[in-house]
């Protein structure tokens, strides 16, 4: 057994699909605002605005509500079309708290690890959406606490957001706790700075960071309980 005790982990691309419900929210605003178009190629270029914000935002340069609105404004701006972008936030916040699509495996290594491990989701995602779709999920159980960056005001890798979910988990020593995420830059090179082991989902085709060590690398969240019984290295 490795001496783990508490799980920080990250929401979206690593127990949310992240990838499939903004692809969900997006179809369905792009169809309520009868805006035409191949809706693959509307995504793409919605997810490159949309990466570079909040590119922007993890360096603090934007708040998470001017975000909310500005992803919208230069998506209507780069395809010359009018529309309201506070409306059309409003519209596909909506629909993305509703979609409730988990990666595979991720409720059932939830649920073989919530018995014997404190969890904490720590996610730079948006207040509403995240609670809305951890309590539309039912996974609300799963965690003593929520540590959503919208609500702190500072956003993975700052060390203010760990020290926030540390809190929330009962202040245990720093060797117990393992973050587990997705993001190189955010959740693996937030965890290291703060002190933690950490675990990087890694998505298909991403090469072993060389500035960076996580002490862990899974291909799928399902590998997760193997490394906490001490059964992977
Ligand atoms: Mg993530």
């Amino acid at each position: 057994m490795t001496g783990y005790t508490t799980l920080f982990l990250d929401a979206d691309g690593t127990i949310f699909d992240y990838d499939r419900g903004e692809k969900f929210a997006m179809e369905k605003s792009l169809q309520h605002f009868s805006i035409a178009g191949n809706s693959g190629e509307l995504l793409e270029l919605y997810r490159r605005i949309n990466n570079s914000i909040w590119g922007d935002f993890e360096q603090g340069k934007i708040s998470a509500e001017d975000l909310k609105i500005e992803r919208f404004r230069r998506f209507a701006d780069e395809l010359r079309i009018k529309f309201d972008p506070v409306n059309f936030s409003r519209i596909y916040l909506d629909y993305l708290s509703q979609a409730t699509f988990l990666l595979p495996g991720a409720r059932q290594v939830l649920d073989q690890l919530k018995n014997n491990f404190t969890m904490i989701l720590l996610t730079n995602g948006l207040s509403g959406v995240q609670r809305n779709r951890v309590r539309l999920a039912e996974m609300e159980d799963y965690f003593r606490e929520l540590v959503i960056s919208e609500e702190i005001g500072v956003a993975k890798p700052a060390p203010g957001i760990f020290a926030k979910a540390w809190e929330a988990s009962g202040s245990p020593p720093r060797e117990q706790v393992l973050m587990v995420g997705d993001s190189l830059g955010s959740d693996i090179k937030g965890g290291v700075g703060f002190g933690l082991d950490t675990c990087w989902l890694r998505s298909e085709g991403q090469e072993k960071p060389l500035e960076l060590k996580p002490t862990y690398i899974i291909d799928q969240i399902t590998e997760l309980p193997d490394i906490l019984e001490g059964r992977i290295e």
